[in-house]
């Protein structure tokens, strides 16, 4: 049976990455500051598939591709730092269903101003963060 979604667990993808990793001994050159660059490259790579047109999905294949590059990066990077993707994830997600709470939003509606509203406030909030650097 191929792995899917449906049947496959993050861990499982972890350690594929992880056992790839170690039969090559790249784990000594795959420091999570070179992981996190090669991540960043990769989501570069995906981007560059949208760049100068409207959401053209022309190339879904190549799209895919990239999109697995972006995702071996964040488990190689997860393996190297010893995150659980999960619970973070779900840290995050939980703040971020805060930030936009449903109640403010009806997707029956454009609620574009509310959205760039409380995008705008956290921005500031954020800059104001930093000045405290
Ligand atoms: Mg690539």
């Amino acid at each position: 049976m191929s792995k899917t979604d449906a049947n496959t667990t993050l861990q499982e993808l972890k350690n594929l990455v992880d056992k790839f990793e170690q039969e090559r001994g790249w784990k000594k050159h795959h420091t999570p500051k070179n992981v996190a660059i090669s991540l960043c490259i990769e989501a570069a790579e995906l981007l560059e598939h949208f760049q100068w047109d409207e959401y053209q999905r022309n190339d879904p294949d190549g799209i895919a591709d990239e999109l697995a590059d972006v995702i071996l990066n964040c488990l190689n990077f997860a393996n190297q730092m010893d995150i659980d993707i999960t619970a973070a994830f779900m840290s995050k997600f939980e703040r971020v269903q805060k930030k936009y709470p449903v109640e403010l939003f009806n997707p029956a509606n454009d609620n574009s101003e509310e959205y760039f509203r409380i995008k705008k406030r956290y921005r500031q909030q954020g800059d104001k963060k930093e000045d405290k650097k």
